[in-house]
């Protein structure tokens, strides 16, 4: 058991635990609250935009509200922010972040830093429930789901940090971090919606990409819900029996049910899907695997990112050698996919893809 959570049994009194996170309101609730107390509904306004726009710590801070008011916010409320613990900085300029949650759970979220934008890559959930073989946040039990504010934060705290240490905001989310994002489905649409409201970040849902392991029935229920985020699958294999051996989930929702929502989500939104595929020495790198994801991507416009390997302590996974990547590649490009191989980010400091694992979590803080 790690040690933030032991800590969490104490960290509240009885008091403090009957108080609800104001930032689980919506603005018409925080109006509603105001006149159930006697006051007008604009002081909802008020205090929502302090809430979101400036992503204030403590009701003391909103200057423009009474101090009785603000008394009485303090008595029903608490503001649950998150709190970086933890900033490691790597040779190539990543930055990731250890956060704290208000129940003392960690979670890593990562800032990405290239010539012409920044990427934060969030976390949706503490830990994960699937158990990709490849990915040290599998080995973290799936402890928790974030709630929109805690994700909303993530993304404050590394617009902030862009802001800080390469001169210029935030540019792109991908909701690439720890946990399914599809099993955290409603909180995460929250979050997505309060970024890209002018209430909120106001960044365009086309700067957002979901990554998702693949969850067919939650692929379709997007589609019907005209999402405008962007979507990319983590797929790494096109044959049913070796994506089983290396995402086990696979043998529930296979690649049959995978395809067809996949085929269903660009009907309704015309959006064109990412594949994100690592290329493991021994496991996918013959050409009968090549052919069979540039059939795959028949199915939907699609695009392939070939992901270099980021290794694990385990060390069962090995990066494929750069001849079979370069066949997947010229394989891809004949066929008319566009291909792009995307080197590692902050391998350094275990900040790369698959490698979040709260390690961290045994350092002084
Ligand atoms: S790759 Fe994603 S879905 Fe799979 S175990 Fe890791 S965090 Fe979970």
């Amino acid at each position: 058991m790690n040690s933030y959570r032991t800590g969490r049994i104490f960290c509240f009194g009885t008091m403090e635990k009957k108080k609800k996170d104001i930032r689980a309101l919506t603005s018409e609730q925080l109006r509603e609250f105001f006149i159930g107390q006697g006051d007008q509904p604009f002081r909802g306004n008020q205090v929502y935009e302090w809430l979101w726009q400036k992503s204030v710590h403590s009701f003391d801070a909103m200057t423009n509200i009474s101090k009785e008011t603000r008394q009485l916010l303090e008595d029903h409320f608490v503001i649950n922010h998150i709190k970086v613990d933890q900033l490691q900085r790597s040779r190539d300029g990543t930055i990731k972040n250890a956060v704290r949650l208000y129940d003392d759970l960690i979670v890593e979220s990562v800032l990405i830093p290239t010539a012409t934008r920044t990427t934060a890559c969030v976390s949706s959930q503490v830990g994960c429930s699937l158990d990709c073989k490849f990915c040290a946040t599998s080995r973290l039990k799936r402890m928790r789901n974030l709630n929109p504010d805690e994700i909303y934060d993530q993304v404050v705290a590394i617009d902030n940090e862009s802001r800080l240490y390469f001169d210029r905001p935030l540019s792109n989310i991908v909701f690439m971090g720890m946990g399914e994002p599809l099993m955290n489905y409603n909180n995460v649409l929250k979050a997505i919606e309060k970024i890209s409201s002018p209430e909120g970040l106001g960044m365009s849902p086309r700067r957002i990409t979901v990554s998702t392991s693949g969850v067919p029935r939650m692929i379709r229920k997007m589609a019907d819900e005209g999402v405008k985020f962007k979507l990319a699958v983590s797929l790494h294999s096109a044959i049913d029996e070796i994506r089983t051996s290396i995402m086990p989930f696979n043998a529930t929702f296979t690649l049959t049910d995978l395809r067809e929502s996949l085929q269903y989500w660009y009907q309704k939104t015309r959006s064109r899907i990412t594949y994100e595929y690592v290329v493991w020495e021994g496991i996918n790198d013959t050409q009968k695997d090549i052919d069979a994801l540039v059939d795959f991507c028949r199915f939907a416009p699609s695009k392939v990112n070939l992901i270099e390997y980021n290794p694990i302590d385990d060390g069962k996974f090995k990066q494929a050698s750069v001849k079979a990547v370069q066949e997947y590649r010229d394989t891809l490009e004949q066929n008319g996919i566009i291909v792009t191989v995307r080197r590692s980010r902050g391998q350094d400091i275990d900040a790369a893809c698959g490698q979040l694992a709260n390690k961290s979590e045994n350092t002084e803080f």
